[in-house]
């Protein structure tokens, strides 16, 4: 069976190491030491001036829009992983939809103003695969607008955009450390933010509001890592650069062999140091999709399509059309891609894939 992603499992005895150390320590949530070694130590390696680690990659969208986006409207991405409208939908927001680049795949950045109305308080954006949107557009807009940016920034572990981590963009960027993503503590995830002011709001909401012991900021959830997350996290760390380039000879490799007429791939926005994370290609029709899909399961591989539906047609929203990502949604597939998919199955998959086109 190939899936189409696989978690990097690190050595066990590296695990039960941190595991000890908990052991020891007799702790195991409410900011630990394995917590704040594991912050302070992406601190270092993403180069970013904050870090605060959560429990999965949903509750700091949640707490960013419940500060930022105040109930208004939010104008967001169709083209995602569910999680970023219903968060939106969640927090009592209401989603505006502006439709996607048909290459980047990230919001139209175009067509973001006409989407404004006096009832915007936000901008929730996807640097889809780790594919950043237009930052520095979405940011001068937000600034005539006086609107709040925040971007699920799920993918981006390891990204860098014109020299910085791409995590250092928006009000706030919000990351995913679950399974099956590219650095995972199984379920976790994290918030960034430049603003010291702002960074403290969300640091105090993701632990009830606390101010001390008896004190209270204001109104708060708990979304805290806990030390066997964190443990995780220690564990697998060390091996990100051996992951990513694993990744990059699977995606090189793809690239060589899938140059084809009858697909295309995403493009990745200029002065990017991609992360490698999905291999989208996107088919001439849904039909071609569908048979190189059934292709590939027969041989027990495991595409998926994402992402499929296309947000703005979820049912609990009010729909608007949205031609360009409700088209690529129908024709995108993902292919198998992670640290140690070898060279015979890629061949079958891109044989396969040849053979339906
Ligand atoms: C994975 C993902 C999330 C949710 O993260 P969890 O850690 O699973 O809660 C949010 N947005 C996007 C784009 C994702 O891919």
């Amino acid at each position: 069976m190939v899936p189409v992603t696989k978690t990097f499992f690190p050595p066990l005895n590296k695990y039960t190491d941190h595991l000890k150390r908990i052991w020891k320590n007799e702790w195991l949530t409410n900011r630990g030491e394995l917590v704040i070694e594991l912050e302070t130590k992406l601190k270092s390696y993403l180069n970013v001036p904050n870090v605060t680690l959560t429990t999965n990659g949903t509750l700091p969208l949640q707490i960013a829009l419940k500060i930022l986006a105040n109930g208004g409207e939010v104008i967001t991405t169709p083209f995602s992983y569910v999680a970023t409208t219903s968060a939106i939908v969640w927090e009592n927001c209401t989603p505006v939809f502006v439709d996607i680049h048909p290459e980047y795949l990230t919001i139209d950045e175009t067509k973001i103003e006409a989407a404004i109305t006096s009832k915007t308080t936000a901008i929730l954006a996807t640097h889809v695969f780790g594919n950043p949107c237009n930052v520095d557009m979405i940011e001068k807009i937000a600034l005539k607008y006086n609107l709040k940016v925040i971007y699920d920034a799920a993918h981006c572990f390891g990204v860098r955009y014109q020299d910085k981590s791409l995590f250092n963009y928006g009000d706030v960027s919000t990351c995913s450390f679950h399974a099956t993503k590219i650095f995972h503590t199984a379920e976790g995830g994290s918030f960034f933010s430049n603003s010291d002011d702002l960074n403290k709001k969300l640091y105090y909401s993701h632990n009830f509001g606390h101010n001390g012991p008896e004190n209270f900021h204001g109104v708060g959830i708990n979304a805290k890592m806990s030390e066997v997350q964190a443990a995780m996290g220690l564990s697998v760390l060390p091996y990100m650069a051996k992951i990513f380039s694993d990744r990059k000879s699977v995606v090189d490799f793809y690239n060589e062999n899938l140059d084809n007429a009858k697909i295309r791939k995403m493009k990745i926005r200029h002065n990017t140091e991609w992360n490698y994370s999905y291999y989208p290609i996107i088919f001439n029709s849904e039909e071609a999709l569908l048979k190189v899909q059934e292709s590939l399961n027969e041989a027990k591989i495991f595409p998926r399509r994402y992402f499929y539906p296309s947000l703005n047609t979820l049912t609990y929203i009010d729909q608007k059309i949205m031609p360009v990502s409700e088209e690529i949604s129908s024709r995108i597939l993902c292919l198998p891609l992670f640290h140690d998919l070898d060279v015979i199955n890629q061949n079958k998959i891109i044989k396969i894939i040849k053979h339906n086109l």
